[in-house]
């Protein structure tokens, strides 16, 4: 007989952001036609930029004529992107050979489709409050988890402990959900470490694009060591606004080895079997955010989301409340006021102000007390947001 796959059960009841959407409807549908002002979930509101655009159409029209159709390519990824990609990384001084950038359909794929790497028995180590599907996907495969929380204390950036015993570990900077970003003396602590240790850190840097302090690191290969214990998973998602057209990279060193075992070779042999790949239409969408003037493009529309966040830590000055985050990127982490918890705080903000925001529960339990708003709203959606919370709450 069939046995399912038991640790579905072992999951939470509901992802986070079906949650929000079911209280939302359930409000939408008590006060039709009531406006709401949406900053919770991480999606962007502007269009893809000119460049891309442009790329997109000429890539469709290349497969209407026989002589630049493109049937099945490397499922690796298109040479022409991993190039593009490499020489983006060597102008920030981080030298890779192309083929160690696989491309990918998003970095949610490649956090669920990377963890066949790993054997079940290595824990993983999740520094909380954390994007929920690290610990979804371990869960479902199967693996121990060791939650790491952080706190206002350090910043949300924890430093590594002797006490920790995980093989994996994720790191997201900048954070989603605190926004904190590790520089570099912080980001090397754990590097160093993962290679003491013999773990891998997965470096999930979705929101590279949103550093604005050269001192930051953008890349986990910024720093020595990272190739010999990293794993970067990037996204253009929320850099070029592909949430809807789906395109990212993951870069996997080739000195990258545990136990004799190449982890790129084992992803050219995985890729080669699970997948055939990113359409040719998208990865030629994708490389054009990597020329000139689609890096011009896209630094416009993230100029748009940073005046976002301006104005959204404007209010919450206004109202008094902690937060960290907004700087170097896209989203705001605050302490719910009166000491609400944070699904109250939801439904109250909901209620009086038509304000929706991410609860810090949903990030795990030391997110509990915060909340998280996101800048990708549209500008007058953000700023109608931000008198009102200035208004209720200052
Ligand atoms: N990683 C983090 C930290 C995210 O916040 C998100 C999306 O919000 C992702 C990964 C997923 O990105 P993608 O759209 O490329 O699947």
């Amino acid at each position: 007989m069939l046995m399912p796959n038991r640790r579905y059960a072992d999951l939470k009841a509901s992802y986070l952001f079906r949650r929000i959407d079911e209280r939302v409807a359930a409000y939408q549908s008590a006060h039709p036609g009531q406006p709401l002002y949406r900053m919770g979930i991480g999606d962007v509101s502007l269009p893809l930029c000119g460049a891309v655009i442009r790329a997109l159409h000429e890539a469709v029209d290349d497969q209407a004529a026989a002589a630049t159709f493109q049937g099945y390519l490397p499922e690796c990824g298109a040479p022409f992107l991993r190039e593009a990609i490499a020489a983006h990384y060597a102008r920030r001084g981080v030298t890779l050979d192309p083929d160690e950038v696989f491309v990918s359909s998003g970095a949610s794929d490649e956090l669920g489709d990377i963890l066949d790497l790993f054997s079940p028995e290595s824990a993983a180590l999740v520094v909380e409050p954390a994007y929920p599907a690290y610990v979804d996907a371990n869960v479902i495969a199967g693996r121990r988890i060791v939650h790491l929380a952080s706190g206002p204390e350090n910043g949300f950036l924890p430093a590594p402990d002797g006490s920790l015993d995980a093989g994996l570990i994720y790191l997201c900077s900048p954070n989603n959900p605190t926004g904190a970003v590790y520089d570099r003396a912080g980001l090397q602590a754990w590097v160093d470490f993962a290679n003491r240790r013999g773990a891998v850190i997965l470096f999930d840097a979705a929101y590279e694009a949103f550093i604005e302090d050269p001192a930051l690191p953008r890349s986990i290969f910024e720093l020595p060591g990272a190739e010999t214990c990293a794993i970067e998973i990037c996204s253009l998602s929320k850099t070029a606004g592909f949430t809807g057209t789906r395109l990212g990279y993951t870069v996997i060193p080739r000195v990258l080895e545990r136990q004799g075992m190449q982890l790129h070779a084992m992803w050219v042999r995985n890729r080669t079997t699970k997948t055939n790949g990113v359409s040719y239409i998208l990865q030629k969408g994708g490389a054009a955010v990597f020329t000139p003037q689609g890096q011009r493009e896209i630094q416009e529309n993230i100029r748009v989301y940073k005046q976002n966040a301006r104005v959204l830590m404007e209010a919450l000055d206004r109202a008094g409340l902690w937060y960290c985050g907004g700087k170097n990127a896209p989203y705001l982490w605050l302490r719910c006021p009166g000491g609400m918890d944070s699904w109250t705080f939801f439904d109250y903000l909901l209620a009086e102000i038509q304000v929706v925001g991410t609860p810090g529960a949903g990030f795990g339990a030391c997110g509990e007390g915060c909340f998280r708003f996101s800048t990708f709203g549209s500008p007058a959606d953000t700023r109608e947001a931000a008198a009102r919370l200035a208004a209720l709450l200052g």
